[in-house]
């Protein structure tokens, strides 16, 4: 125990040599913990957050956008004690919903919830969002968010037109066509270069889905998105699950699709949740003894999926992040995302097995998904088509586990950048600057825009100042 903790010593003051690279020296709990201080005003209507924003720039406040407050790595604070957070979770109204041109604008505190029950009544479903329902507008679109769709592609492709208040207190109607600079900046520009008032979002039509699985070996991850999933036209939605056991580790997956169908109407089908995660997650993760389950996983699951299922879209994209375990006492969940182009998935794949032994993480989940390239968004995390892997992590809460994770996530990123990868934004910010720019070339070029758009700097978040130059 003694060794291991003098080689995490070390271990940590190799890591802190990266994490000293960027402005803030940081404690590795504190990228866990994030401790915060600031003040949280929740204004009630566009004139009170207007308000808000002039007070902030006579009094060299600064400000930190708040949506559904669901990013992991302070994304929606600030180092700075004096500053506000500023909650957009009161401005979430409908403005107009037009279901003829499939077109709806909605203040940007609403969450994916509220418009989800809003638009089914009228046959209507949503394009490209989480996987889950719980985000807010605004907030999903300042990360750019990415579902399971196999063609929608990421939240930027459906973003029709947005409502921005300036720091300098102006209101601008931002389009593609218009605006096309600011339009790329915005969405995926984590709440830094205005403040996201009201959205227009193209939506799809609600359809039947059936639900479809088999199982593959990993080994032939490449072949098998490009000869049965790439081009297959009636494929709306698309995941990959994986073996978790010791003896088959991530070695075999299993491919669920659900496609379009003629079977029933989507108004037959009652909304509801598909708990399916929350089971999986209790039987083969939370209860620690029975672990070894994981053995049995991958065959009990595949059983489970392949059985016939009809679903509505709305019904498919109505899961809720409360179904999932909740930070307690003693540890934390956190979520990890990397986009490996397909040909690589395999080596990446082998590469996070050894390292997830040699550094003994609790892997909860490892699922996949397609995520289409994205030349939209000015931070595009998709610079070519990709494989998302997602990682569902628990964390004891103690400082050596926060350690270790962050020197496996180290090493982890290093073998993703290796493989042509990038990894996702809103989760801890445990990638040094140089990380940073391997994954995101543009990002410097995208803070020197920041400051062209918010020269006093008003709007930030612990990302920003983490990272700025
Ligand atoms: C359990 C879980 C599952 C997830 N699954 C997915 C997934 O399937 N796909 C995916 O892409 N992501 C996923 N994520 C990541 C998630 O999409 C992001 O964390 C997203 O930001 C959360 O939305 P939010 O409303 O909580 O935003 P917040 O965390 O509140 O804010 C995110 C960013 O947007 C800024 N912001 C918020 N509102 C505005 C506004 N009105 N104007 C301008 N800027 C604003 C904030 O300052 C912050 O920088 C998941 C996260 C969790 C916790």
């Amino acid at each position: 125990m003694v060794i291991q903790n003098k080689l995490l010593l070390f271990l940590s003051l190799l890591f802190m040599q990266g994490l000293l690279q960027a402005n803030q020296q940081v404690l590795i709990k504190d990228l866990f913990e994030l401790p915060c201080k600031a003040e949280t005003l929740t204004p009630e209507n566009l004139f009170e957050l207007q308000n808000i924003v002039t007070q902030a720039s006579s009094r060299h406040k600064k400000i930190a956008l708040i949506g559904a407050n669901k990013s992991m790595g302070g994304q929606t604070q600030s180092y700075d004690d004096g500053a506000w957070r500023v909650s957009l979770d009161k401005i979430n109204k409908l403005k107009n919903l037009n279901v003829q041109d499939k077109l709806v604008t909605v203040e940007a505190g609403m969450t994916w919830e509220q418009l989800q029950s809003i638009i089914t009544p009228h046959g209507l479903a949503i394009k490209a969002m989480q996987s889950f329902k719980d985000f807010s507008i605004g907030g999903s679109l300042s990360v750019n968010v990415h579902g399971q769709d196999l063609k929608e592609g990421q939240l930027i492709n459906s973003v029709h037109s947005f409502t921005l208040l300036m720091t300098d207190g102006s209101l601008k109607t931002v389009t593609r066509a218009k605006d096309p600079e600011l339009f790329s900046l915005v969405v995926g520009g984590y709440g830094l270069f205005g403040i996201i008032i009201e959205v227009t979002l193209e939506l799809t039509e609600d359809k039947v889905l059936e639900r479809k699985a088999v199982t593959f070996e990993t080994k032939d991850f490449a072949s098998f998105f490009k000869n049965n999933v790439q081009d297959n036209p009636n494929i709306e939605f698309w995941s990959v699950r994986f073996s978790l056991g010791s003896n088959d580790l991530y070695t075999r997956a299993l491919s669920i699709t659900y496609e379009a169908t003629d079977q029933g109407s989507p108004k037959d089908l009652v909304i509801k949740e598909d708990n399916y995660q929350l089971w999986a997650l209790k039987a083969f993760g939370l209860v620690k003894p029975f672990k070894v389950l994981n053995n049995v996983r991958f065959d009990i699951e595949a059983a489970f999926f392949k059985r016939p299922k009809l679903i509505s879209r709305n019904n498919f994209m109505n899961g809720s992040i409360k179904r999932l375990p909740q930070n307690n006492k003693k540890d934390m969940y956190i979520l990890q995302e990397y986009f490996i182009p397909y040909d690589n998935v395999n080596s990446f794949l082998e590469h996070f097995a050894a390292l997830t032994k040699q550094y003994n993480i609790n892997i909860l989940n490892i699922t996949a998904r397609h995520v289409g390239k994205d030349t939209n968004a000015f931070l595009s995390f998709a610079p070519q088509d990709a494989c998302a892997l997602v990682l569902y992590i628990r964390v004891p809460k103690k400082d050596t586990d926060y350690l270790t994770t962050a020197i496996w996530t180290s090493k982890l990123l290093d073998k993703c950048l290796d493989l042509n990868g990038v990894y996702y934004l809103p989760y801890q910010l445990l990638a040094t600057r140089d990380q940073l720019e391997r994954a995101y070339p543009q990002v410097r070029n995208f803070m020197d825009l920041k400051r062209k758009y918010d020269p006093l700097e008003i709007l930030t978040n612990k990302m920003y100042e983490h990272y700025a130059y």
